[in-house]
């Protein structure tokens, strides 16, 4: 051994060692066993005996105190407990409820640094029952058929009555009521499903289908309602007697919903001629889905018994109760006009309304339970209505877009063909691509039994978030087409709505900033929540002891998370164990390698920040971005594995996978430059990006294949757009112009071949019927041809023509009677 070698060769051993050891997360005392042998070994073949025993040294001084419980309880633990103690973040009691509500499912893998994509990859293909697929054939698809979204939105500014009808007769409202309360019992992606394809005729029907089936009376009652309450009110909410809402915000009360000020007092009252104990509720909700037309209020307010009635606590805390629209008191009925989307909606208003305490939701025992209620619950209806929403509308957008940017020419050619439109298509496909993937990912979570608090917080933001852009792109690329309104517009309502989904359940920036990450930290790290419990533990010595365990885990784990990550950094993610196929195998390693950088990241960052992370929003939120791209490029992966690894799909799951990785190391540079401890975040960049930051977005020659898709009939377009309600119609322009694709490419040739004639003759027809006739008497072109280029013509005027009105159609109904001096006077 040369001199210098004899030196080093015991210092890298234990470097080897000490990294390979946090790389495949060996235990403490398999990591000091090997390296001893290690050095013994060095030793043994001539290594330097002052180096072989420094490291040694080095190797036992860590090594003794934490192998040695007798040590390391009393010296490290301890006092690391005080520190904990002191730097713990403290939860609201709101924040807790959140926490103790949601499960923990695939996601909690992706905190792991070391995710197991079996679990993921075991879970059973979603599909559904004979029953649920019969009624999407069936029913939806009727009601898809009767649906004019024009009509809807313009002319009655409501559904028709036979809409209201067949939507009630046909149980729509009791999809997730079971069957024995006569609802129609379906799964979360059944649910998912329906709204889905309604949602891609009409976000009105879809959300008015939405809503009774989301949080509201019926999913409240089915978890808390007693057997009366159940056997009442069930039956007649899955048939449509009842039509519900739920009446959570008001003016004051908005995104921090658990400070509403609307009250309920204790007190003695009459209800159907007999005097009871109750509440009298004073209340101003707005922004109510269903208000108007409903006929049971689920109210959520806050409880007080001022003259001890019902106990001794004064102020009982956030309370739910079920009110008849028509109790006396309550004044409801008016609209609001949220942007075009006239689906019911509007605020209710309440003054000294007594209710009896039978009907508080599941009665006496849940009073000021209310709020745990809600968010138990939140999650199931946050996976589905706007994800599923988003997804019908990214299908039926993204396929009659491509047909449009196919059919409609400019300078002689499809407008797709130009390369600025070719980059929009290509982030439709994209998008639609993912918002799919992730749509149905956290439906058939809901559907396992899952509550998935997390899942559905990145699904909800950016579902909303992608499917705004898709639509607006959309419009970008139809151009005039999609701006005029009218019964041949199938954009321009979808784009006027897409703030809503923003805005609702959790209004997107707050749930970016807070919630993604705030929750996934705690509620899916390994080890966080467990410490936070343990820390909690009554019982000094048991508190101790846990304490001990789980904080050892956890450094175990931030060590190998900087290892891994900084390995993964220098090698590409080009190695490590990863199931897949050769195409997708790359994929899952470069995900291995985000898992352990966000570890890394959550960890350093509750470490460094503790409670104060809470408020640091500009780093949970690129944070929450982080998780949420690992979340969505595993949904995507999952679906290409369901699908049976289609080829034809590689170009959307490529730009997709793409677009979320470079968003995640756009977030990850971000995060990383604003640490708010500049040398942390210094030192954690040498590890996350040990070559600087590499992932590129999409690039020009994936978009082209990923748009090309888009425009012309394939089997990964036709899967795509599986699920939204494609049959052409008369009400159903999106449907029409996406049918005429293909007999419009057919034509391609001949129209190609007419065009070119014409160029060169010395034509005198102006008028293309009488071109077509000079074409077939000079030989260009068929008499067969001739027929193909007027369907032809056709098929384009119906794709490009806009309505026009009569000034007299456009003026709002309710003021058309009326002279300008009477409003006025009114
Ligand atoms: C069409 C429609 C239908 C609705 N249906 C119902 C219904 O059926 N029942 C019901 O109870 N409610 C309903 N809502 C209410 C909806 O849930 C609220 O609008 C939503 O909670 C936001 O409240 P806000 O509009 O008062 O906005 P605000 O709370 O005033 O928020 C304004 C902005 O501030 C941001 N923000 C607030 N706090 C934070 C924070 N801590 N960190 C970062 N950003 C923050 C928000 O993200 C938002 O961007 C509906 C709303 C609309 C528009």
């Amino acid at each position: 051994m040369s001199s210098l070698l004899a030196i080093a060769a015991p210092i890298l051993a234990v470097v080897v060692i000490g990294a390979a050891a946090a790389y495949h997360r060996l235990r403490l005392a398999v990591w000091a066993a090997v390296t001893a042998t290690a050095l013994v070994a060095c030793w043994l073949l001539g290594a330097n005996a002052v180096a072989t025993a420094i490291a040694a040294v080095v190797v036992a001084l860590i090594a003794v105190p934490l192998l040695l419980p007798q040590i390391r309880l009393p010296f490290i633990t301890r006092p690391l407990l005080g520190f904990y103690t002191k730097i713990l973040p403290t939860l609201s009691e709101t924040e807790q409820v959140a926490l103790e509500a949601g499960t923990v499912g695939f996601e909690g893998e992706l905190f792991s640094g070391k995710p197991d994509w079996q679990v993921l990859l075991d879970q059973p293909k979603p599909t559904l029952t004979a029953e649920e697929q019969a009624f999407l054939d069936g029913p939806v698809d009727e009601l898809c058929r009767m649906t004019n979204d024009w009509e809807i939105t313009h002319v009655h500014a409501d559904l028709q009555p036979e809409l209201w009808e067949y939507i009630k007769k046909n149980r729509f409202f009791g999809m997730i009521v079971p069957k024995e309360y006569g609802g129609l019992g379906f799964s979360a992606l059944a649910n998912h499903k329906v709204i889905q394809k309604l949602s891609s005729i009409s976000t009105v029907v879809s959300s008015t289908v939405g809503v009774p089936n989301s949080l509201g009376p019926a999913e409240l009652l089915m978890h808390y309602g007693t057997d009366e309450q159940k056997h009442h009110y069930l039956p007649r909410l899955a048939d449509g007697r009842e039509v519900p809402c739920f009446g959570l915000t008001g003016p004051w009360a908005g995104s921090d919903a658990t400070s509403i000020p609307d009250f309920g007092i204790v007190t003695m009252g009459d209800w159907n001629g007999a005097r009871v104990v109750g509440v009298k509720l004073t209340f101003e909700k707005r922004y109510i889905t269903l208000a108007p037309v409903a006929t049971l209020i689920g109210l959520a307010f806050r409880m007080y018994d001022p003259d001890g009635l019902i106990g001794d606590k004064r102020d009982i805390g956030i309370t739910l109760a079920l009110l008849p629209a028509d109790t006396a008191g309550v004044d409801i009925g008016r609209r609001h006009f949220p942007l075009n989307s006239p689906f019911q909606n509007g605020p209710i208003f309440g003054r000294e309304v007594f209710i009896p305490l039978s009907q508080l939701i599941g009665g006496e025992a849940y009073a000021g339970k209310g709020w745990q209620m809600l968010v138990e619950v939140l999650s199931i209806g946050r996976s589905i209505t706007l994800p599923s929403t988003s997804s019908g509308g990214a299908r039926m957008g993204a396929l009659v877009t491509g047909a449009y940017a196919r059919i409609r020419k400019q300078f002689g050619l499809s407008i797709g063909r130009f390369e600025g439109v070719e980059e929009a298509l290509a982030r439709i496909a994209g998008n639609a691509y993912t918002i799919t993937a992730l749509a149905e990912s956290t439906a058939a979570a809901v559907a396992r039994g899952e509550n998935p608090a997390v899942p559905s917080t990145i699904a909800k933001y950016h579902c909303t978030e992608m499917a705004r852009e898709l639509v607006q792109d959309a419009m970008d690329i139809h151009g005039g087409k999609g701006i005029i309104l009218g019964p041949k517009n199938y954009l321009g309502r979808a784009w006027q709505a897409s703030p809503i989904g923003i805005t609702v359940e959790g209004a997107n920036i707050m749930t970016r900033s807070l919630m993604i990450f705030g929750q996934g930290a705690i509620l899916c790290h390994p080890w966080v929540l467990k410490e936070m419990k343990a820390a909690a533990l009554p019982d000094p010595d048991e508190r101790l002891r846990e304490f001990d365990r789980n904080l050892f885990g956890h450094i175990g784990f931030a060590i190998s998370n900087a290892v891994r990550a900084l390995w993964f950094g220098l090698t590409g993610a080009r190695f490590g164990k990863a199931p897949g196929d050769s195409y997708t195998r790359r994929y899952y390693r470069k995900l291995n390698r985000y898992s352990a950088t966000l570890a890394l990241m959550a960890d350093t960052s509750m470490l460094m920040l503790g409670g104060k992370l809470k408020f640091k929003e500009s780093l949970s939120g690129r944070l929450g971005d982080v998780l949420s791209n690992l979340y969505i490029a595993s949904a995507m992966l999952k679906r290409y594995e369901d699908q049976g690894r289609p080829v034809a799909d590689q170009p959307l799951l490529a730009w997709s996978f793409h677009n979320a990785v470079h968003k995640s190391e756009i977030a990850l540079s971000g995060a990383l430059r604003n640490f708010p401890i500049r040398p942390v975040g210094w030192l954690l960049w040498v590890l996350v990006f040990p070559w600087g930051r590499r992932a590129q977005a999409p690039s020009d020659r994936l978009g082209h294949r990923a748009a090309a898709l888009l425009m012309s009939p394939n089997e990964a377009r036709d899967r795509l757009g599986e699920g939204a309600f494609l049959t052409p119609t008369a009400n159903n322009p999106a449907g029409r112009i996406n049918s005429y694709l293909q007999k419009v490419i057919l034509a391609e040739p001949v129209e190609r071949k007419f065009l070119k004639a014409l160029k060169s003759a010395d034509i005198e027809a102006l008028d293309f019927r009488a071109q077509l006739d000079e074409g077939v008497r000079e030989g260009w072109i068929t008499a067969a041809e001739r027929k193909q280029l007027e369907e032809l013509r056709e098929m384009v005027i119906d794709t490009i023509s806009v309505d026009d009105f009569d000034a007299e159609e456009l003026r709002a109904a309710g003021y058309r009677s009326e002279p300008a001096e009477n409003r006025a006077a009114a």
